[in-house]
C-alpha cells in the first residue's frame, strides 16, 4: 500500500514518463514518414519517393537506399558540428578562428580578445 503522497509522487512519475513516451512516439512517427530526398535534400514523404519518386527532382529509390543516404548525412552532420566547435567565428571581424586561440591569444586577425 501507498500513503497517499508518495502515491500522487509515483502519479507524477508514471504520467512523465507516459508523456515522454507519446513525445518519442510522435518523433518517430514523424521520422519514418519524412524523408529528405537524397539527391536534392528537399523533405518528402517516404511512401511518395518510394513509390512515385522525389516531386522536386524525380530521384526515386529503394527503402535501403534512403537508409543509406540517411547514414551518410548523420555522419557529416557529426564531423561539421566538431569541426564548428573547434573553430569559431570572431566577434569583432566575423572570420573563422580557432576557438582555444581566440581565447588564449585572441584573434590572430583583428587582435580582439573576450
Ligand atoms: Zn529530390
Ligand atoms: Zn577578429
Amino acid at each position: 500500500m501507498f500513503d497517499p503522497i508518495s502515491k500522487t509522487i509515483l502519479d507524477q512519475i508514471k504520467k512523465a514518463s507516459e508523456e515522454e513516451k507519446g513525445a518519442e512516439a510522435e518523433k518517430l512517427r514523424a521520422s519514418t514518414y519524412w524523408v529528405l530526398c537524397p539527391s536534392c535534400g528537399k523533405r518528402v514523404a517516404k511512401r511518395q519517393i518510394l513509390a512515385e519518386g522525389c516531386w522536386a527532382c524525380g530521384w526515386k529509390g529503394t527503402e535501403e537506399e534512403l537508409e543509406l543516404a540517411k547514414a551518410k548525412r548523420a555522419s557529416g552532420q557529426e564531423s561539421k558540428a566538431a569541426a564548428e566547435s573547434y573553430k569559431t567565428r570572431c566577434p569583432q571581424c566575423g572570420r573563422l578562428v580557432i576557438t582555444k586561440e581566440l581565447g588564449e591569444k585572441g584573434c590572430y586577425i583583428c587582435g580582439w580578445k573576450g
